[in-house]
Formats: structure tokens, sequence, C-alpha cells
């Protein structure tokens, strides 16, 4: 295959996979697709087109992509759109159980954005994430890098609380997680914290162990990720509390070297 077509393919590949993961299903593409990749026809530049210009770290990022003509485009929504969007959600069997949707506070404009994995009582019965014992323990750890809850932004992976505060199953997951990626998306923060396995594992798309990924930051679509233990998990184990520190410091000093 000729080079040029394979890089558009893997550009093309990419892209797809981002707009499955932002829950985008339908895609309107020009006919002149038709017998693009047909064997030796040249690829055609017509059925692509450069992405916009945006200041975005992710459109920096990927600035060699090329964009489908689209109906619907990612980015740039509000946070309230997404919200007006996920409406009285019925995507997934959670929603028999709650009484809320817990989907995220504090500001839009948030350099850090801190992702739990799911609602338990408390937070189901206020609709708010981290109020609970675990939410306080939160609190510490962000003022503890000088910053309050409202200077950040808290959500969690799933929104709906799960039966008995089990771990959410992965077509709960999959149902929710797609509104998650479109509110980091909107926000754009420097770091994000995934608190615990659910959330490290959903965003990384891996497998590893929450224990092996924190400590370091990881990529997610140019944003740092730093996993680290759930607070609910230092409140049974107050000795990682130490890690949770060492992680929090360096993603203090990042926000500090600023950008
Ligand atoms: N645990 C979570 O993961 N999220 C919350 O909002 C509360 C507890």
């Amino acid at each position: 295959m000729p080079e040029d077509r394979q890089f558009y393919l893997a550009q093309l590949k990419e892209r797809l996979r981002y707009y499955k993961e932002m829950g985008i299903d339908g895609l309107s593409v020009k006919s002149s697709l038709d017998g693009a990749f047909a064997a030796g026809a040249p690829v055609s530049q017509e059925v692509f087109r450069p992405a916009p210009v945006s200041d975005s770290a992710a459109t920096k990022r990927n600035s060699s992509l090329f964009e489908l003509p689209l109906n619907q485009q990612p980015s740039s929504e509000s946070l309230e759109s997404i919200r007006t969007d996920l409406g009285d959600c019925q995507r997934c069997k959670l929603c028999s159980g709650r009484t809320n949707i817990v989907f995220g506070s504090g500001t839009a404009e948030a350099k850090l954005v801190f992702v739990g994995e799911g609602p338990g009582a408390d937070e189901d019965a206020q609709g708010l994430p981290f109020v609970g014992a675990a939410g306080q323990l939160l609190t510490k750890i962000i003022e503890a890098i000088q910053l309050t809850r409202d200077q950040v932004y808290i959500c969690n992976i799933v929104k709906c609380r799960p039966p008995s505060n089990r771990t959410p199953e992965e077509d709960e997951i999959a149902a929710c997680s797609p509104f998650l990626f479109r509110q980091i998306e909107s926000i754009r923060p420097r770091v994000i914290c995934c608190l615990g396995a659910v959330a490290a594992q959903t965003l990384l798309r891996t497998k590893t162990a929450v224990g092996k990924l924190r400590g370091r930051f990881h990529d997610y679509r140019g944003i740092q990720v730093m996993p680290t233990w759930h607070p609910a998990y230092l409140l049974r184990n107050p000795a990682a509390k130490r890690d949770v520190w060492d992680d929090v410091k360096k993603i203090r000093a990042l926000l500090d070297e600023g950008c």
C-alpha cells in the first residue's frame, strides 16, 4: 500500500476511535468517499478536510489529523449542554436505582479534574459527587495542594449509584463514559487525577492495577493523568495516604509550571 494511503488510513482509524469514545455513532460522508480506498485509487483530498484551528492542546497535538465532514463535532460544548443532552438518562440499568444523576461539580475553568468511580448513597441523595466520608477526605486532599473544591472539577466514571456501591459494570461504563469524555473535552484541564482503579483503567484504557499506574503521569488526549488511590481505600488503609500525598505534590508542581 502506498505510504500516503497508509498514513491517511491510520489517521482515519484514530479519528473514528475518538468519535466512538465521544459517543458519536453517526457520520455523514461525502459521496466522493465511495471508492476512495479502492485498490489503486488516488487518495482524494476532497473527502478529508483539515481540522478547524483551535487553541486546544488536543488540536495542537493532533494538528496533522484530518477530519471527515461530520454532522456532529466534538469539543467546544458547554458543560450545560452536555448535561442537557444527558437528560433523564435511561441509557443503562443504573437508572432504575438512582435518586439523582450526579453529573459533576466545580468550575468549567478547572485546571485540575478529579475523576472517581461512581456515586455512593450520600452523593445519590444530594446529586453531588464526593460529599460523603470519602468526599470529606478528598476535600482535605484538594486543600492540601492549596486549592478549593470550587477551583477544581469533580466527577465520576458513572453518574448513577450502582446498587450497594458495587463496582460499575462494563456496559454501564460504556453507556456513561462518553459523557465524561465530553466533560473533559469541554474543560480541557491541565491535569486529571484518577481516583482508584475504575477511573484510571477507563481513562487510560488499560487493565493494569492502580498500584502500578499511580505515581507518574500518563497521557489522555494531551492531558496529563495522575492515577492515585481512591479516598475510600485511604479510609480503610490510612498508610496509603503517604502515596497520595506524593502523587498530588506532583500535580501541584505541574500546575505551578503553568502554561
Ligand atoms: N466514591 C466515588 O467514586 N465517587 C463519589 O462521588 C463518591 C464516592
